[in-house]
Parts: C-alpha cells; structure tokens; sequence
C-alpha cells in the first residue's frame, strides 16, 4: 500500500456525470451506443473527474464511478443470472401489490431513475465488476485508488425478489453465499492489482434501525426485508465478513449514510450511529466511512480500534464548507480517536443516481479544496 499522510483527504465514491455522459449510459443502456463509443465518453469523464480530484489536493482518488448508472444497479452488466427490472415490471411479478405499491408511493426518488438488478438466473461474474475502472485509473494517476463496490448486504437485497429469485435460489441466504462468493472474486482480483482501498457501500444499514424495517427509501428491494432489523444487521454482519475474511495487503472500508438521494434535507433519514455501533464493531474491515456533516448524524461513535472516514462537508449543499469549520469538527473526533486513525471525506458521494447528480463538478472540486487545506493546517500541528 502506497504511503498517506495524516488526515488522508479522499471522496466516498462518485463523482457528477455531465449531461453527455448521461445521455451516453443512457443510450448504452438501450443498446443504442456501441461499447467503445461509450468507453471513449466515459474515459474523457472518468479524467475530469480525476483531475479535479487531483487539483483538490485529494490523497487518495477514485474514477468517480462515471460508468455506472448507480452506486449498485451497474453490477447487472456485469453478472450473469440479473437483470435490471423497471418498478413496473417488478409490480407486475410481485405477490403482494398492495404493499409494494405503498411502498412506491412513499419513495420520493425519481422513478425512472430505479430499475432494480434482479437475480433471475445462478448468479457468476460475467466480467470484472470494478478492475477495468482500476486499471484504466492506475494508468493515468501514481496517487493511492480506492475502489468502491456495493456491498454483499445491499446487493443480496437488492437482488432478491422473491417472485423471480426463487426458482433459482431457494432463500435469501443462499443467493448471498453467490453474492459474497462474487465480490471476494473481485476483491482479490483488485488486491491483485494493486488498488490501495476497497470500500464497501452499505448504505441501507442505517435505515434498518431508524426505520424499524419500514421502508421509505429507494431500496424497493426491501419488500424482502425481514420484520426483525437485529436479524438483517446480523446477516449484513456476516456477509460483509465474509467478503473481506483473509483480505490483508489493501485496505478495506464500509461506507454507511443515510441516503443521498435528495438535497431536501428533510426526506432524508435522521439518527446517530449509536444502535449500530455492536454490529460495527465486528466488521472485519479497517475503516468505517461515515457522515457526520449535517446535525442529522447525531453525535460521533467511535468504533473501537478502527480508522474513520468522517464525513466533514455536506455533498448536497451548494454553499463550500470554510477550512476553518472543517478543523473544529476534525478537533472535535481528535477528542475520541487518534490522528492517525483519522481520513477526511465529504459524507457521500456527488453523484449517486447518474440522472440526478446531488451537486455541480465545479462546487464538488470546491469542497474536497477546502478539506485539503484543513488537512494542511491540521498537519502543521500533528507531526
Ligand atoms: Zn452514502
């Protein structure tokens, strides 16, 4: 693993698209863009992106994930046995209706933007899922890369749609041994190739237990949630574990919020980290990435001989964090965890949905800027 400095400044995963590059996935979806027309769209972004990170003094990089249309629903392209499925299709097949029409009443993201990978068949890696965006990166940046992937919790989820799922998979449990089976493929692949961090996306583990298994959010998937969260955390526990048993020489990470998919504060779900802290506490990972920007995060739970990536600047609002600001909200975790055990990151990512970008490429640059130069007076007093 390539070297850091204190306060390692990095972003939790993905960057804004443009509007070209959405039209491209979205053309690419449809099968109507061939596969090297989009590569040459996507490779020009994935470079912006990386130059803006670069330019914002950020110590660890990422592609900003411009070839996926989401944080998770891209894995489709990849596997085999899952197909992406609209919410009308998957009304169609769902037993009960009724529930799942009230749960979509009840979701307040775009639902053209949601189209659900759905475990259809034995699930096997038809390609890499992320090692072709590492290596196009590596070429073109000597700086540490870290690599982000759905986690095996909100993929197994996300995937498992009863009514299409179980002629293949008998139960829940069973798909994730794939799940986990595929992303511990890709992890050593990417150790292999010297990606400096891996990080794990499982943001609905929050929603679990603000929402008491009660969906509202765009996990439509959900309707295959158990009633008992502590159940789910313990399966999420285990899968996770699962995944990274073993994984030493690169530096694994989960990353945790509570949705980012609207810059209405007030849809978004709200509480401390505190209920999760006993789950946390097992994973079997290096560092927790976790929002701690806005007042909705509570107050900040340090997890026992783990490194934090606290999330200091909100990737939703326009107006840019002061550096000030950020060095007293770094003083105030410097009073619970060392430095060395600290990295600075905003508390999501920028993009998350490829046709709702949470915020401008211009104020994203402006923001990681600004954590960089608190990382820079932070560091002239830890030496
Ligand atoms: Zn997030």
């Amino acid at each position: 693993m390539r070297k850091l400095p204190l306060f390692p400044v990095t972003s939790v995963g993905s960057w804004p698209r443009s509007p070209e590059l959405q039209r491209a996935l979205a053309r690419k979806q449809r099968q109507q863009l061939a596969p090297e027309e989009f590569d040459r769209i996507a490779d020009t972004a994935v470079l912006e992106a990386l130059r803006a990170q670069e330019a914002a003094g950020c110590d660890i990089v990422t592609d900003g994930e411009q070839r996926r249309d989401n944080f998770y629903s891209f894995v489709a392209e990849k596997l085999e046995g899952v197909r992406l499925m609209s919410l009308a299709e998957m009304l169609d097949i769902v037993e009960d209706k009724e529930g799942f029409r009230r749960i979509l009443d009840t979701l307040d993201v775009p639902a053209f933007s949601i189209h659900n990978p759905t475990c259809v068949g034995k699930i096997r890696r038809r390609e890499p899922l992320a090692l072709d965006e590492y290596n196009f990166l590596r070429q073109h940046t000597d700086k540490p890369i870290k690599v982000p992937l759905p986690g095996p919790y909100i993929l197994t989820r996300a995937m498992w749609v009863k009514e299409a799922t179980r002629s293949v998979y008998a139960s829940k449990e069973e798909l994730g041994e794939d799940v986990v089976a595929v992303l511990r493929e890709e992890a050593l692949a990417l150790r292999e190739a010297g990606a400096d961090f891996i990080q794990f996306d499982e943001p609905v583990l929050t929603e679990l237990v603000f929402t008491q298994g009660q969906t509202r959010t765009f996990m439509c998937a959900a309707l295959a949630a158990r009633k008992d969260p502590a159940a789910e955390l313990e399966f999420a526990v285990e899968l996770i574990n699962r995944v990274v048993q073993g994984l030493d020489g690169v530096r694994t990470g989960v990353h945790i919020c509570r949705g980012n998919w609207s810059q209405n504060e007030e849809t978004l779900l709200r509480g401390s980290y505190q209920p999760l802290v006993p789950y946390l506490e097992r994973l079997q990972v290096q560092q927790l990435v976790l929002e701690y920007a806005t007042p909705r995060a509570g107050t900040l739970v340090a997890v026992a001989h783990k490194e934090l990536g606290l999330g200091v600047v909100n990737p939703r609002t326009p107006e840019v964090e002061s550096p000030e600001a950020i060095v007293a909200r770094v003083r105030e975790a410097l009073r619970q965890l060392p430095a060395e055990r600290l990295f600075l990151n905003p508390d999501c990512g920028f993009g998350t949905f490829a046709s709702r970008p949470m915020n401008a490429p211009a104020i994203a640059q402006a923001k990681l800027a600004a954590v960089s130069e608190a990382a820079t007076r932070l560091r002239s007093e830890h030496r």
